[in-house]
């Protein structure tokens, strides 16, 4: 269940009911991938803020695979974390990951890079995953095409297979949780496509927000295209939600200055790997969004923290620009690790600083 609690122009704060917890809106959620967020601990994640961790389902079917992690109590007990988890569908990495696929109408027959065994997932198979998994949030099976010259031909293609695919997973997941309490079931999410066509997306929105999705995703963007024809797409969606109390989720998008513009079209939830990827990689985002590269010679003999604007573990005990430039300079771990605290604390603040 979703509640707006205060709506100003586009930007709404609200309060998301789950299975697991409450979670305040808007708010950004770090991909735990294969079931961890790369390299932090659950407290380490826990003290920057973040609400909702998302666990990837393509991944954690192959590694170490859905049986296994049943078997060992569900995806939070096994990653131990105490909070909701949302599981994407597994559809954006079996269309950028694998390199070799088929796609029909049944679903996507794929080649597990590690094995070169061949992996057929469908919507019900996804949603049997996830399910198995168990996620408090899940996400419908869709098709997804890249951005760039070539994946934009299919865009037609991918939007009628999209709501096709959702009708079959919302199927899938009715049959899965007819037994449950309404209070037990986790809430799924339909994805709406259609590319950079404004007739498509408008069209996919409406047949989504008629579905009984429990929420609203927008997928299909940060696959390609360039930053002014993603917000381009976000303005012309902005009017078109419908007033239904329901949370919208942008997938894969985590940089500062796009969450900043979703935030204020109206969208609720985020998530990326971006922060965590950006931080092992020693950068970082300070004040009014600024990118700091902390492996800049010109930091060797810096005696500041990151920000000093910041409340994060890492600012707030005093780890300096030049001892995180030595940290990445030899490849030790914590320089990462601190980094990460870092950019997601950045993330979590800014959607506190909209609540
Ligand atoms: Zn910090």
């Amino acid at each position: 269940m979703f509640r707006v609690i205060n709506q100003n122009e586009m930007v709404r704060s609200g309060e998301l009911s789950t299975r697991a917890g409450q979670v305040l809106t808007p708010t950004f959620m770090p991909d735990g991938t294969r079931g961890a967020v790369k390299s932090l601990t659950p407290e380490m994640v826990f003290s920057t803020g973040v609400q909702v961790v998302l666990a990837n389902t393509y991944h954690l079917h192959l590694q170490p695979g859905e049986e296994v992690i049943a078997r060992l109590g569900g995806i939070h007990k096994f990653a131990n974390r105490k909070g909701p988890m949302l599981t994407d569908s597994g559809g954006f990495q079996v269309f950028s990951l694998a390199k070799i696929r088929k796609i029909t109408e049944e679903g996507v027959r794929f080649k597990d890079p590690k094995t070169g065994d061949y992996i057929f997932m469908s919507p019900e198979k996804s949603i049997q995953i996830q399910m198995k998994l168990g996620a408090d949030m899940i996400v419908a099976f869709d098709d997804v095409t890249a951005l760039d010259e070539k994946g934009r031909d299919r865009t037609l293609e991918a939007f009628e297979r999209t709501h096709r695919w959702l009708e079959r997973s919302l199927a899938e997941y009715q049959r899965l949780t007819k037994e449950m309490d309404e209070e037990d079931k986790p809430i799924i999410f339909g994805v709406v496509q259609g590319g950079l066509n404004k007739d498509l997306r408008k069209k996919s929105l409406e047949i989504v927000q008629t579905l009984p999705v429990g929420g609203i995703a927008i997928g299909g963007l940060s696959v390609g295209e360039t930053r002014e024809e993603m917000h381009g797409m976000l303005d012309f969606l902005a009017d078109k939600y419908d007033d239904s109390a329901r949370p919208r989720f942008l997938l894969g998008v985590g940089d500062p200055i796009d969450v900043r513009h979703g935030i204020e079209r109206g969208i609720d939830m985020f998530d990326c790997v971006l922060p965590t990827r950006n931080a092992r990689h020693g950068l970082v985002w300070t004040t009014d969004d600024e990118r700091v590269h902390l492996t800049n010679e010109k930091f060797a003999d810096d005696a500041s923290v990151i920000d000093e604007n910041c409340d994060c573990y890492a600012c707030q005990q005093g780890f300096s620009r030049g001892f995180l430039r030595h940290q990445f300079k030899v490849g030790e771990p914590l320089a990462g690790t601190l980094a990460s605290i870092h950019n997601i604390r950045y993330l979590e603040r800014l959607c506190e600083s909209y609540r």
